[in-house]
C-alpha cells in the first residue's frame, strides 16, 4: 500500500514556539506515532527532521498543528521532502548557538492547576512551594536574560537543580521535561519574610504568617513575578485608607485580586467574554462593572463605577486565600507617580513607610514588568495597559529596516523592530519619574542585548521637550521625528492592517501639532505615511504650562475668559483672587497656550459642574465625570460647525453656554454630563460626515487617551456604525499614549521606503 512507504521531511515550525514545551511535546507525538528522527530549537523555528511510513508522518503532522501546547502559538508551516536517512530513534537536539532571524519569547504564565495539586498535596514534593511551576506555566520574559531560552541564560541560573529535579528535567515522560524554570523546595529560590527594618521574622510558614499579618489589617510588600505589590485585606477599609495615605495616593483606583471567579460574581456583572479573559492563564487585571449594591469598601476605588481585579496567578496568591479572606488589594508597589520596585534592597528602602512587612524571595527578576490591564468594549478586548502575559508581544508587520520607536511620555513603550516584526514593550510608566525613567532605559537595553539589535533609524515625537525625544537624541542613527496624533492614527491603522487613507479622530491630551500648538481634538486624513488636518475642537487660550493638567478649575478659567464669561459663581472652592489672577494672566497673554485638546475641555466641564477642580491622578476629572454620566438621558446641547474652506472647526462656546444655563437651572451633573457626552460624539459624527462627503473615505479609525472613555467612545462607534462607516479603534494596542511607539515604527517605515 502506498500509506506504508517510507517517507522523510524536514519541517519547520515558527510562531512561538521558545519556552513552551515545543521540543518535549514533539519528542512524545513522535514516540507515539512511532517516528524517527530529531527535533531542534533554533530560538525562533522548531526544526524537525522526521522519518516514517507516509500515513504516520500525516497523522503526526495533523496533530501536532492542530493540537500544539497550550501556550504555543504556530504561524507558519514549511514541509520539504528529502530523501530517507534511515533514522531508528527519535532524540531531542540541543538549542542551537545559531541565533535566528525570528525570535519570539513567551510571556510569563499563572500557575496551572496540575502545578497547585501539587502545591496543595501534603504528599507531594512540592507541597507548600512557592516557586512550583512547569512546562505550561511559570515564569518566562520575567527572568530571561538572553536567548536561547536555557536555564543558564535566566535568573534561575543560580540555582543548580537537585538530584529529583534534574530526573523530571531530562525525562521526556515528566511535565517538567526541559522546563527551564523547573526547582523544588531542595534545590530552588526561597521566600523570606522581613519587617519594615529589614529583620526577618522567624515562622514555620512565611505564607501562613503573611496571611495573618495581612488578617490582622497590616499592609505586606509581596515579591511576585513581575516585581512588587502592596498587599491588604480588600474587606478592611482602615487597612486601604492606610495604604492610600502611606503612598499619597487619595483616589486612584486600587487594583484588587480575588479567590476565584465565584467571588468575583458577588461583586460585579460580568460578561461571558469578561470571564473568559479574567481565567485567561495570562492573567490580567480586568475593569470590571461594579454591581450596584457592591458590599466592597468604597475606598477601593472611589467615584468608579468599575472595580480593576484580578484572579491569583502565583503559587503565593494562591496560599494567601487558603482562609477566609476571598479578596486582597494588588496594587503596584511604588511610591506615588514613581516606577514599579523589583528588587529587595531598593523595595526595602523605598517602601519601609508604606509596607509594614516584607514577603521577599532571592530570585532576581530581571525584566521587571507591570500587571495588565484589559476592559471589554463593544465585546471586544481592549488593553489600557499591555504588560505582563502579554508581553513581549511581536507583530509581523513586514517592517525591513531595524527601526526604533521610542513613543511618548506620560505612559511610555518602545517598539524595535527586526527582520519584519514589531516587538512593543511593556508599559514603563511616566518617564519625567526619575526610576520610571532608568526603568524605560534598563528594559530597552535589555531588549536590544535580547534580541541582538542594532536599530540604525530613531523615531521619536515631535515634541522636542519629551524625554524620549532627548533621548532620541542621544543615539547614533538617522533620527525621525513623528507627529503625535498622526502616530495614535497609526498605531490603530496598523493593528488593524489598514493601509489605505482613512479618517482618524483622535482624542487626547496633549501633543504638540505642526503648527507649533498643542492639539488634542484632531480629525485627520491620511494613510501610514502621511496626513491632513481637515478638523479640530476649536483652540483656547490656555493660562498655565503642564500644571494646569492637574488643576482643571485653571483650565475652566481659560475656558470661560475666552467666552467673555466669569466663572466664579461656578467654582465654588475656588477663591475669587485665585480666578482673578488667572484670568489677569489671561489678558496679559502670560504664560499662555493655545490648545484643541478634547481632554482640556472634558477637564473644564468637570470643574465647571463641580466634580473635580483639582485631581490626584491622570484623567481624574474626566473619569469621574464619565462616571456619574445618566445613561438614560440622550438630549445633546447645541454646538456650531464653522467651516472654512475644507477645515471643520468644533466651536465650544454654545455647548458652554448650555451647560452654564443647566447649572444656573440646577440640573443635576449626571444628567449635565450625559448630555455633554452625548453633545460630543454628535459633533464628532457631524464632522465625520462632513469629511466622508469630501473625500469619500468610509473607514474610520478612533485612537487618543480621550477614548479611555468608554462612554464617549462607545457612543461615537455606534452613530458611526448607524451611519455605515467601518469603525476601528485600538485593542490590542493601547489607544493612550502608550501605543504611541508602535505608530511612530511604522509611520518611520513609510518614510523610509520613500
Ligand atoms: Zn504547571
Ligand atoms: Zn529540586
Ligand atoms: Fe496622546
Amino acid at each position: 500500500m502506498r500509506n506504508k512507504e517510507k517517507r522523510r521531511y524536514i519541517i519547520q515550525l515558527s510562531g512561538i514556539v521558545q519556552g513552551v514545551g515545543f521540543r518535549p511535546y514533539i519528542y512524545q507525538k513522535a514516540k507515539e506515532y512511532r517516528i524517527c528522527g530529531w527535533v531542534n530549537n533554533t530560538g525562533a523555528r522548531v526544526v524537525m527532521d522526521v522519518e516514517a511510513n507516509r500515513g504516520a508522518l500525516k497523522s503526526f503532522l495533523l496533530d501536532v498543528i492542530k493540537n500544539p501546547p497550550i501556550l504555543a502559538k504556530i504561524e507558519k508551516v514549511s514541509i520539504r521532502m528529502h530523501n530517507e536517512m534511515g533514522y531508528n530513534s527519535f532524540e531531542i537536539r540541543h538549542s542551537d548557538k545559531e541565533l535566528s532571524k525570528i525570535k519570539l519569547i513567551s510571556p510569563d504564565i499563572s500557575v496551572c492547576y496540575k502545578c497547585m495539586e501539587e502545591v496543595f498535596n501534603p504528599d507531594s514534593r512540592r507541597y507548600r512551594y512557592a516557586f512550583t511551576n512547569c512546562t505550561e506555566c511559570g515564569p518566562r520574559y520575567t527572568i530571561i536574560k538572553s536567548l536561547p531560552y536555557d536555564r543558564k541564560n535566566t535568573s534561575m541560573n543560580p540555582f543548580s537543580l537537585c538530584e529529583h529535579c534534574r530526573d523530571e528535567y531530562s525525562n521526556p515522560k515528566s511535565r517538567r521535561f526541559h522546563t527551564q524554570p523547573n526547582c523544588c523546595s531542595h534545590c530552588g529560590p526561597t521566600l523570606f519574610l522581613m519587617n519594615q527594618r529589614g529583620k526577618e521574622i522567624s515562622c514555620w510558614d512565611v505564607i501562613h504568617k503573611t496571611a495573618e499579618l495581612i488578617g490582622e489589617g497590616k499592609i505586606v510588600a509581596i515579591k511576585g513575578m513581575g516585581g512588587f505589590h502592596l498587599c491588604c485585606d480588600a474587606q478592611n477599609e482602615e487597612a486601604i485608607s492606610q495604604i492610600r495615605q502611606r503612598k499619597n495616593r487619595p483616589h486612584k483606583p486600587l487594583a484588587i485580586m480575588v479567590k476565584d471567579i465565584e467571588v468575583v460574581y458577588k461583586y460585579c456583572e460580568l460578561t461571558q467574554l469578561e470571564q473568559e479573559v479574567l481565567m485567561n492563564p495570562r492573567r490580567p487585571i480586568v475593569l470590571l462593572k461594579k454591581k450596584s449594591k457592591c458590599i466592597l469598601p468604597g475606598n477601593i476605588a472611589p467615584y468608579q463605577n468599575r472595580l480593576g481585579i484580578m484572579l491569583p496567578y502565583l503559587p503565593i496568591h494562591h496560599m494567601l486565600f487558603e482562609g477566609n479572606t476571598e479578596c486582597l488589594v494588588m496594587t503596584s508597589a511604588n511610591r506615588s507617580g514613581s516606577a514599579l520596585q523589583y528588587k529587595n534592597a531598593t523595595a526595602l528602602a523605598n517602601l519601609g513607610k508604606v509596607a509594614d512587612y516584607f514577603l521577599l524571595h532571592n530570585r532576581d527578576i530581571h525584566n521587571p514588568i507591570d500587571d495588565s490591564v484589559i476592559k471589554i468594549i463593544e465585546n471586544k478586548e481592549m488593553f489600557s495597559r499591555r504588560a505582563r502575559g502579554y508581553i513581549p508581544y511581536a507583530k509581523n508587520m513586514g517592517i525591513q529596516d531595524e527601526i526604533l520607536a521610542l513613543g511618548a511620555e506620560q505612559k511610555s513603550t518602545f517598539s524595535i523592530s527586526q527582520n519584519g516584526y514589531i516587538y512593543f514593550s511593556s508599559y514603563l510608566g511616566d518617564l519625567k519619574d526619575k526610576d520610571s525613567y532608568d526603568l524605560y532605559k534598563r528594559i530597552l537595553k535589555n531588549f536590544t542585548v535580547l534580541i541582538h539589535s542594532t536599530p540604525k533609524i530613531v523615531a521619536h515625537d515631535s515634541h522636542p521637550k519629551y524625554l524620549s525625544t532627548r533621548y532620541a537624541k542621544t543615539q547614533e542613527g538617522h533620527r525621525i521625528a513623528i507627529q503625535h496624533h498622526h502616530a495614535h492614527m497609526v498605531s490603530c491603522m496598523a493593528e488593524h492592517a489598514l493601509s489605505e487613507k482613512v479618517i482618524g479622530v483622535i482624542f487626547d491630551g496633549t501633543g504638540l501639532g505642526t503648527d507649533g500648538t498643542i492639539w488634542g481634538g484632531e480629525f485627520l486624513v491620511g494613510d501610514r505615511r502621511d496626513f491632513i488636518r481637515w478638523g479640530y475642537l476649536k483652540p483656547v487660550l490656555l493660562q498655565g504650562g503642564d500644571s494646569t493638567i492637574h488643576e482643571p478649575w485653571k483650565t475652566a478659567v481659560s475656558y470661560l475668559y475666552s467666552i467673555r464669561h466669569d466663572p466664579k459663581s461656578f467654582l465654588k472652592n475656588i477663591s475669587h483672587l485665585d480666578v482673578d489672577i488667572i484670568q489677569q494672566a489671561l489678558a496679559f497673554k502670560y504664560n499662555c497656550h493655545l490648545s484643541s485638546s478634547m481632554g482640556r475641555l472634558f477637564d473644564c466641564v468637570s470643574a465647571l459642574i463641580g466634580i473635580r477642580e483639582h485631581i490626584t491622578y491622570d484623567a481624574q476629572a474626566a473619569i469621574e465625570l464619565e462616571n456619574i454620566a445618566d445613561p438614560n438621558i440622550n438630549t445633546g446641547y447645541y454646538y456650531l460647525i464653522n467651516q472654512r474652506e475644507n477645515i471643520f472647526e468644533l466651536d465650544y462656546e454654545r455647548i458652554i453656554l448650555g451647560i452654564l444655563e443647566d447649572l444656573e437651572n440646577a440640573v443635576l451633573p449626571s444628567i449635565i454630563s450625559a448630555r455633554f457626552h452625548d453633545t460630543i460624539s454628535n459633533a464628532t459624527v457631524e464632522i465625520i460626515c462632513k469629511i466622508r462627503d469630501s473625500v469619500q473615505l468610509n473607514q474610520v479609525v478612533l485612537s487618543g487617551g480621550v477614548f479611555e472613555n468608554s462612554y464617549l467612545l462607545q457612543s461615537v462607534y455606534k452613530k458611526l456604525k448607524a451611519k455605515d462607516f467601518d469603525v476601528f479603534f485600538n485593542q490590542q494596542i493601547p489607544i493612550n499614549d502608550s501605543g504611541i511607539s508602535f505608530g511612530q515604527i511604522v509611520i518611520a517605515d513609510e518614510i523610509m521606503k520613500r
